[in-house]
């Protein structure tokens, strides 16, 4: 798991953004304040920076420009100037989003960069089930598991987003593609398929009227 700098004047969003992060796994520091960034950066090692542009001390590109470490950025930003994208990615973002984002995003655009930077877990273990990330492998106690590939998407959603609920409609989209026309039950039938291969009853639960969630000891 990551550890993550949030540099967001906004004490809700700040907030907000750290909870969901750390849900997931992430350490998280919460800076308010764009002049305190390099006395933060100086204490830890951080693999990621999510940063707000409009602050006060000193705005994004400032902080930016002035980094005694280097550490992965992406900008935060109530603004939507191409302009202010370009010269953001100018100054060696990885990524950029624009305000208000949805979580799940922000989280799929975090373990992105994470994973460009090679800062992500490739391997997820849990009791006896071991998960490749990369080669899309899974094994329980010891044997390697047949699953189809939406299976895996879906196996691959829960873990990334652990012990948050994700909606039927949300995994259907994630494991068979946002054009895929299919029933919501279809999400219902492949989930049984991965509680009983992995013994996973308790670890998948269900989330009443809503979907899934994977539930892993914090
Ligand atoms: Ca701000």
């Amino acid at each position: 798991m990551a550890k993550i700098l949030i540099v967001e004047d906004e004490k809700a969003i700040n907030t907000l953004i750290r909870k969901n992060l750390e849900l997931v796994g992430h350490k998280c520091i919460s800076v308010f304040d764009g002049s305190a960034v390099n006395e933060v950066a100086e204490m830890h090692d951080f693999d990621l920076m999510l940063l707000d542009i409009m602050l006060p001390g000193a705005d994004g590109f400032q902080v930016i420009g002035q980094l005694i470490k280097e550490i992965p950025v992406i900008f935060l930003t109530a603004r939507d100037a191409v302009g202010d994208k370009i010269r953001g990615l100018n100054l060696g973002a990885y990524d950029y989003m624009v305000k208000p984002f949805d979580m799940l995003e922000l989280q799929a655009r975090v373990e992105a960069v994470l994973r460009r930077t090679q800062k992500t877990a490739n391997q997820f273990k849990l009791g006896e089930v071991v998960v490749e990330m990369e080669g899309r492998l899974v094994w329980f106690k010891g044997n390697m598991v047949d699953f189809t590939p939406q299976e895996f998407n879906l196996i691959e959603a829960l873990i990334r987003n652990r012990n948050i609920a994700l909606s039927r409609e949300k995994l259907l989209d994630i494991a068979w593609g946002f054009d895929y026309l299919g029933d919501t039950r279809t999400v219902d039938v492949h989930i049984h398929t991965i509680r009983k291969k992995l013994e996973w009853e308790d670890v998948i639960k269900t989330v009443y009227k809503l979907g899934y969630r994977l539930e892993v000891p914090r």
